[in-house]
C-alpha cells in the first residue's frame, strides 16, 4: 500500500472539492477500495471519507419515491421497512450479497463504483488487463473465465459486473443523484454503467470529483410485486455465477408492465427489455416466463469456460419472474 491523505469533510459541497483535487478518491465503507490498495490495483494519494455525510436519515419518502442516501449502509437499506415493503427486489438483492459483517460497512454509493472481481484485474502481477492497465490485453481471453460475462463483452474486457444491488436498482427504474464540480444532477442508472467497448478502464458516466449523493426510487405500480434470485457457487459468501431481478404490474390477471435485469453474466447491469416486451398483454406462466426469458441471451458471446451461463440465465430469469408472479 502507498502513503495517502484522510480527510472527513463536514458536507458534500466540501468532499466535492476535496474530491477534485488530482489522485483523491471518495472512500465509503472501504470494502472494495481498501482491498484494492492493498493489493495495489488502487492507488489514490488522497481518501475522501464520505461515509458519514447524509446526517439524514438513510431512507426517506419523498413525493419522488424513496430517496436513499449514498451513505446508507446497505444493511440499513435492506431491513428497512419501505424498502421490504415497496421493493422487496432491493432488499433480496442485497441480502444475497457478501455477509452481514461486510453490509454493515458497506454504502449505497461504494456498492454502485464496486470494482469487478476478475482474478487477473486483482493481480498486479498479471500484465495483461485494458481495464488495469489500458492497452496491455486481457488475459481472460483464453485465460480463467468461468465467472465472466456473456453479454455486454467488447475484444478489451469480458469482466462481469459484480453487484447484486445494481441488478434491483436495474429493475426499479433508479436515478442516481449527483452533486459534482458541475452542480448537481440525476442519471438513470440505466445510463450510470458504461459497458466496456475500446475503453474497460472507463466503468460509468461520473467525472472526476462527482459525488454521489443518493439514489431514487421512483413509485411504480410493479416494484411491490418483485423478487432477486442469485445463483452462485456457494449459498452466501459468493458472487452471482447469474442473477435476475424481476417486477411484474399484474391487472385482470395479465401482466400490465415487466421489469427484468440481470446480473452475474453482463458487463453492467443489464436490462432485459425484449423480455419484457413479450411478456406485457399475456397471462402469467411458467412456459410464458421460459420463452420469455430465451430473448435475453440471443446475443451472447461466450467462452469455452463461461458458456454454461446461456442455460443458467434463462432459468435464472425464468424463476425470477415465477417468484414475483407468486409475490402478493
Ligand atoms: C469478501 C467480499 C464479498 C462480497 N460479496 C459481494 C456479493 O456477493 N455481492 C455484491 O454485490 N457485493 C459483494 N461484495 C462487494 C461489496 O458489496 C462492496 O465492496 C461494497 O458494496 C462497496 O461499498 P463501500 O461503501 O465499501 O465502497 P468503497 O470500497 O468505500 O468504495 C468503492 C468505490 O466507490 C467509490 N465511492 C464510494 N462512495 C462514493 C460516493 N458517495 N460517490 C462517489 N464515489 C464513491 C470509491 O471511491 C471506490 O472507487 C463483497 C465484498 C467482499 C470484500
Ligand atoms: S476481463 Fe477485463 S478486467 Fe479481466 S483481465 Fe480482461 S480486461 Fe482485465
Amino acid at each position: 500500500m502507498r502513503p495517502f491523505t484522510y480527510t472527513r469533510p463536514a458536507d458534500p459541497a466540501a468532499a466535492v472539492l476535496a474530491g477534485t483535487v488530482a489522485g483523491a478518491a471518495f472512500l465509503g465503507g472501504g470494502t472494495t477500495l481498501v482491498d484494492l490498495m492493498k493489493l495495489n490495483v488502487m492507488a489514490p494519494t488522497s481518501l475522501v471519507d464520505v461515509s458519514r455525510l447524509s446526517g439524514a436519515a438513510a431512507v426517506e419518502d419523498t413525493p419522488e419515491g424513496l430517496r436513499i442516501a449514498a451513505a446508507a449502509r446497505n444493511s440499513d437499506v435492506a431491513a428497512h421497512p419501505l424498502v421490504r415493503q415497496r421493493c422487496p427486489v432491493l432488499s433480496e438483492a442485497l441480502l444475497s450479497g457478501a455477509s452481514p459483517q461486510i453490509r454493515n460497512m458497506a454504502t449505497v454509493g461504494g456498492n454502485l463504483l464496486q470494482r469487478t472481481r476478475c482474478a487477473y484485474f486483482r493481480d498486479v502481477a498479471e500484465p495483461a488487463c485494458n481495464k488495469r492497465a489500458p492497452d496491455s490485453g486481457c488475459a481472460a481471453r483464453g485465460g480463467w473465465s468461468r465467472m465472466h460475462a456473456i453479454l455486454g463483452v467488447s475484444d478489451q474486457c469480458i469482466a462481469a459486473h459484480p453487484s447484486d444491488m445494481n441488478v434491483a436498482l436495474a429493475a426499479l427504474d433508479a436515478g442516481v443523484y449527483t452533486r459534482g464540480p458541475k452542480g448537481e444532477r440525476s442519471i438513470a442508472i440505466s445510463e450510470f454503467h458504461t459497458e466496456p467497448g475500446e475503453h474497460p478502464e472507463v466503468e460509468s458516466v461520473l467525472e472526476p470529483g462527482e459525488l454521489i449523493v443518493g439514489v431514487t426510487l421512483p413509485p411504480t405500480p410493479f416494484a411491490a410485486r418483485s423478487a432477486y434470485v442469485k445463483v452462485r457457487d456457494r449459498a452466501a459468501f459468493a458472487f452471482a455465477l447469474a442473477s435476475a431481478a424481476a417486477a411484474l404490474e399484474l391487472t385482470g390477471g395479465q401482466i400490465r408492465q415487466a421489469r427484468v435485469a440481470i446480473g452475474g453474466a453482463s458487463t453492467k447491469p443489464w436490462r432485459c427489455r425484449d423480455v419484457e416486451n413479450a411478456l406485457v398483454g399475456h397471462a402469467p406462466s411458467r412456459a410464458l416466463f421460459r420463452q420469455a426469458a430465451a430473448l435475453a441471451v440471443k446475443d451472447a458471446r461466450t467462452t469455452p469456460d463461461n458458456a454454461f451461463k446461456i442455460p443458467l440465465v434463462q432459468r435464472t430469469i425464468a424463476r425470477a419472474l415465477e417468484r414475483a408472479a407468486e409475490a402478493a
